[in-house]
C-alpha cells in the first residue's frame, strides 16, 4: 500500500522552506484561488467533512473543536498554533517547522478565516532554536509578499502572526498552561471549564490546535474535506506523521495513511529491529503511552481505533522501539524521572506522587526493591490519575501501570536478585536523527 505524501511534499534536501519553494509547490493557492469563492463557513464545514482529529496527542475531531466557539460573543478570537513539542520521542512537527513552514502558516490564515480569528500565535518550546529562527523568517516573508497583514493577497480579511518562544517546560504543551505562558504568566495549567473555545488567551475565544493538524488544512480545502476522509480508515481519517526512535534501523520521521500495518510499518519501511535482534517492546505514541508486547503489535494498524484497542493510544504518532537486552525497570526509571522533574507543582497528587513513583522504581531497578513495592506503584497511580488539574499526572502513570502489568517478570527479578539483569542498558529516547 502506498502511503500519501501531504505533509512531506517536498525534496527533504532542498531549500523547501523558504517562500520562493512554497510558490513553486502551488503554495498559497489555495488562500488565493479558493477562498475568495468561500465562505467561512463552507472552509469550517470542508475541515469537519474530512474528520481531521488533533495530532498532538489527544484526538478530537478538529472541525468539531472549531465550532464549539461561541457564536454571540463580541470579543476577539484568537488562534493558537502549539508548537510545544515535548514528549520524550515526538519530533514529528519539528520538520514541519523547520522545513515546511510556509505551509504551517497557510494553514493558519485559512483556520483563521474560518473562525473569523484576526491574530494568531505560533508559540515553539524554547529548545527549538533553529525551528524558531526558520519560522520567524517565514513569518516575515509571508508579510512581506502580502500574505499575512492587512488584505491578505487574494482574500478579503487581516490576518496577522506573532512566533513565541517557549521557556522549555513540558507542561506549557497543555494548552492552558501555554496561554498562560503566552499572557506572561507562570507556565501552570489552568482548571477547566471554562474552556479554551470560550475563555482562553487573555479571556477570550481561543482556538489551539497542533502543528500537523493546522499543516494539513490547505490540502483538505484544496482537495475537498471528502477527499481527505477517503484517505485512512473511517474513524480515523488522513495521514499520520510518525517520528520513530530508539532500536530501529531507519529512525527518523515518516508521513502514513492511518490505518497502515504497524509491522510492516517498522520492517518495510523503517528496517526492522537494529542488529537483527529481537523485538521486546514499543511505545506506540509517545512516552505517556502505555507500552505494549510484540504480540500486541503484530496485529494493531496505525491508528487511533487500533492502538486503543490493544490497551495503548497512537498519541502523538511517537513510536519508542526497545529491542531485547535492554532494561524495562530502568528504562521506567527514566521516565519516572522524567514526570517528576516537569510537575509543575500546583497539585499534590501529582507533585507528590510523580516523585513517589521515581523513587520506588529508582530502588527496584538499585536492586533494592520489596514485592510490595509492586502494588504500592500501582496504588499510587490510582491516586494521581484522573486527580489532577492537567493531563501530566494522567502521562506519569501510563507507563508504570503497564511496564508494571506487561514486564512484571523482569520487576520480580531485579527484587529476587537484588540486582539488574541487564546491567542497566535502557533505550534512549531520540529527538533527532
Ligand atoms: Fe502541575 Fe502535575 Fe497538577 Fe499538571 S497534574 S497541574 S503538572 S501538578
Amino acid at each position: 500500500m502506498a502511503n500519501q505524501n501531504i505533509l512531506l511534499n517536498f525534496d527533504r534536501n532542498g531549500a523547501n522552506h523558504t517562500l520562493e519553494n512554497y510558490l513553486k509547490r502551488k503554495g498559497y493557492s489555495t488562500l488565493s484561488e479558493k477562498i475568495p469563492n468561500m465562505k467561512p463557513e463552507q472552509v469550517l464545514d470542508e475541515v469537519k467533512k474530512s474528520g481531521i482529529r488533533g495530532r498532538g496527542g489527544a484526538g478530537f475531531p478538529a472541525g468539531i473543536k472549531w465550532s464549539f466557539l461561541p457564536k454571540d460573543s463580541d470579543k476577539p478570537v484568537y488562534l493558537i498554533c502549539n508548537g510545544d513539542e515535548g514528549e520524550p520521542g515526538t519530533f514529528k512537527d519539528r520538520v514541519i517547522l523547520e522545513e515546511n513552514p510556509h505551509m504551517l502558516i497557510e494553514g493558519m490564515i485559512l483556520a483563521a478565516y474560518a473562525i473569523n480569528a484576526k491574530h494568531c500565535y505560533i508559540y515553539i518550546r524554547g529548545e527549538y532554536g533553529f525551528a524558531l529562527q526558520r519560522v520567524q523568517q517565514a513569518v516575515d516573508e509571508a508579510y512581506r509578499a502580502g500574505y499575512l497583514g492587512k488584505k491578505l493577497t487574494g482574500a478579503n480579511y487581516s490576518c496577522d502572526i506573532t512566533v513565541h518562544k517557549g521557556a522549555g517546560a513540558y507542561v506549557v504543551g497543555d494548552e492552558t498552561g501555554l496561554m498562560n505562558s503566552i499572557e506572561g504568566k507562570k507556565g501552570q495549567t489552568r482548571n477547566k471549564p471554562p474552556f479554551p473555545a470560550v475563555e482562553g488567551l487573555y479571556q477570550c475565544p481561543t482556538i489551539i490546535n497542533n502543528v500537523e493538524t493546522l499543516a494539513s488544512v490547505p490540502w483538505i480545502i484544496d482537495h475537498g474535506g471528502a477527499a481527505y476522509h477517503s484517505i485512512g480508515t473511517e474513524k480515523s481519517s488522513g495521514t499520520k506523521l510518525l517520528s520513530i526512535s530508539g532500536h530501529v534501523r531507519k529512525p527518523g520521521v515518516y508521513e502514513v495513511d492511518l490505518g497502515y500495518p504497524f509491522m510492516d510499518f517498522l520492517n518495510k519501511d523503517c528496517g526492522g529491529v537494529i542488529g537483527n535482534r529481537k523485538l521486546k517492546a514499543v511505545i506506540p505514541g509517545g512516552s505517556s503511552t502505555p507500552v505494549l508486547r510484540p504480540e500486541d503489535c503484530e496485529k494493531i494498524t496505525i491508528d487511533y481505533e487500533s492502538i486503543a484497542e490493544a490497551g495503548s493510544s497512537l498519541g502523538s504518532g511517537a513510536i519508542l522501539i526497545i529491542a531485547e537486552g535492554s532494561c524495562m525497570v530502568k528504562t521506567l526509571e527514566v521516565l519516572t524521572h522524567f514526570y517528576h522533574h516537569e510537575s509543575c507543582g500546583q497539585c499534590t497528587p501529582c507533585r507528590e506522587g510523580t516523585g513517589w513513583l521515581h523513587k520506588i522504581v529508582k530502588r527496584i531497578e538499585a536492586g533494592q526493591g520489596k514485592m510490595e513495592d509492586l502494588d504500592l506503584l500501582t496504588s499510587i497511580t490510582k491516586h494521581i490519575a484522573f486527580h489532577t488539574i492537567c493531563p501530566l499526572g494522567d502521562a506519569a502513570c501510563g507507563p508504570v501501570d503497564s511496564f508494571v502489568k506487561k514486564f512484571k517478570d523482569e520487576f520480580i527479578e531485579h527484587i529476587k536478585t537484588g540486582g539488574c539483569p541487564f546491567g542497566g542498558k535502557f533505550v534512549r529516547f531520540q529527538e533527532r536523527v
